[in-house]
């Protein structure tokens, strides 16, 4: 078996470790002590335009294709300097395969663009609820469908991002008779949903830099176009 890198994942492993020299380390220490997230943002474009945020997705939907052994290999360098950046940027990836490995045609030419471009400062996943973290199966945020949209109720907790994120991957309960862990859809919600509301950023003890938030979700209308994969 040959476990040498590939030309194109050298490149992108340097890319990041030189990006965490330059960029990252000599203002990790300060994003992390003050939290001014304008150091943050400032480089998570500048990763978006390296195409650090969809590493692997599909160039025909704006990202680098590069696949996941260059995004481990990326993310790697980029936690070397400042972990806050890392795990924001991660987050994101993380988002964006999502949705193409389930999203529709069309979800994908819509959302997928402005994330890997960094249109969408970052991406955010939201499945953690009070009592619902190694168990998510327990979770109690649910979607009804009324007339011709969902509606959702619930709150997530520690969602990365959840104070600046262009679209949320929002996880509920559809089918309330299902056995627990069935019957549990993912929604793609935009921030200016009506009945989104972003909640406090959680006081940690690391990765300062980055948001950690409360959602909640209020009677929050979710057309029906937003149902991930149909
Ligand atoms: C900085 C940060 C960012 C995060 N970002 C996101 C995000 O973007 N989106 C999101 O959805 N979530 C996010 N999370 C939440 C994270 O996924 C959860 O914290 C994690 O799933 C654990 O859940 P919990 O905190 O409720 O811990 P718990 O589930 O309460 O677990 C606490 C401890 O008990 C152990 N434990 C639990 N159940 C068992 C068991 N049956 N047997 C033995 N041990 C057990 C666990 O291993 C753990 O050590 C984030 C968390 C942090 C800290």
């Amino acid at each position: 078996m040959d476990f040498d890198l590939t030309e194109e994942q050298k490149i992108i492993q340097d890319t990041a470790a030189r990006f965490a020299r330059r960029e990252l380390e000599p203002v990790a220490a300060e994003l992390d002590r003050t939290k001014d997230r304008s150091i943050l943002l400032r480089n998570l474009k500048k990763l978006a335009e390296l195409g650090f945020m969809g590493l692997n997705v599909s160039p025909e939907y704006g990202g680098t294709g590069a696949g996941m052994v260059a995004f481990s290999l990326a993310m790697t360098q980029l936690g070397r300097a400042c972990a806050s950046t890392a795990a924001t940027t991660s987050v994101t990836n993380m988002v964006a395969e999502v949705i193409q490995a389930a999203g529709t045609e069309e979800q994908c030419r819509r959302y997928l663009p402005p994330l890997c471009s960094g249109e969408y400062p970052a991406g955010s996943f939201a499945l953690t609820e009070h009592g619902a973290g190694s168990d998510p199966a327990a979770m109690r945020t649910a979607a009804v469908w009324n007339k011709d949209h969902w509606v959702l109720d619930g709150n997530k907790l520690f969602i990365t991002s959840g104070e600046f994120a262009g679209i949320f991957v929002v996880w509920a309960v559809t089918d309330r008779q299902a056995p627990k862990g069935r019957g549990i859809s993912a929604f793609l919600v935009e921030p200016d949903f009506q009945g989104f509301i972003v909640g406090k950023d959680e006081e940690k003890m690391g990765q300062n830099g980055s948001s950690t938030n409360e959602i909640i979700l209020d009677h929050c209308r979710v057309p029906q176009e937003n149902l991930l994969g149909e």
